[in-house]
């Protein structure tokens, strides 16, 4: 993780990115934009559940399924390829996230750097619009709270994957290393940075299961061993 190895490809990536940014812009402004909505919508959906029945909250980790597959297809199938109508996704991220951070030196200096971390704000009010339907129609068949739990999920996770990534990406990983997952996700996440891998492999951001479902994971182990991995590379397969 040295930045005396980053390559001057990625050096002059980040100098000519930094230009671009605006002046205007403020890490923790945007960090607490995307925090503000995430825990509003939290906070409103959660109140309008009212005694859901054991069945209703069944929908906690069918969505938690769904979201894991989700975040993985969107990654391999959008993030890496040049989609038409979505070539923005594959712009910010193969040719500019994936320039800026190499696993030679994948950790920001500044929080002038959040800006190529985290999403733009309106990506996450795109993300809760896409939950509605799936809501309003448990909604419509009787299952009002199982709607709202799933909305409740839904942006939970969201919250979980910028906060994971943010992780992955810290300068400083002395208290990073030491909690259980996120370490995980950040040894997985740093690999998939390595640009021979990044096209097949390691596309979960918050817990690596549908990489290891998928088989699209540099590690050879169980579920288990992947989530609690760590920073080990024990389990590593040659690429
Ligand atoms: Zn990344
Ligand atoms: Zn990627």
């Amino acid at each position: 993780m040295a930045t005396a190895r980053m390559t001057q490809r990625q050096q002059l990536f980040r100098t000519d990115f930094r230009a671009k940014v605006a002046k205007a812009y403020n890490g923790w402004l945007h960090v607490t934009l995307i925090a503000a909505i995430g825990l509003a919508a939290i906070w409103y959906c959660a109140r309008q559940v009212t005694h859901p029945a054991w069945y209703e909250w069944l929908v906690v980790p069918v969505a938690f399924a769904i979201s894991n597959v989700f975040e993985w297809w969107i990654h391999k199938y959008v993030m890496h390829r040049p989609v038409r109508g979505l070539m923005g996704i594959y712009r910010r991220h193969t040719l500019a996230h994936h320039q800026f951070f190499t696993d030679v030196e994948p950790t920001f200096d500044t929080a002038r750097d959040f800006r190529i971390v985290f999403f733009p704000p309106y990506a996450l009010v795109a993300f809760i619009v896409l939950s509605i339907p799936p809501a309003a129609i448990l909604n419509a068949v009787g299952f009002g709270n199982a709607g709202w739990l799933l909305l409740v999920t839904n942006v939970a996770l969201y919250l979980n994957y910028e906060l994971f990534h943010f992780c992955c990406h810290v300068k400083d990983d002395s208290l990073v290393r030491r909690i259980p997952l996120v370490n995980s996700i950040r040894r997985h996440h740093i690999a998939h940075h390595d640009p021979v891998i990044m096209m097949t492999r390691n596309f979960n951001l918050t817990y690596p299961v549908a990489d290891w479902f998928f088989d699209t994971s540099d590690l050879k182990c169980g579920l288990v061993s992947h989530v609690f991995n760590g920073y080990s590379d024990r389990h590593v397969r040659l690429k």
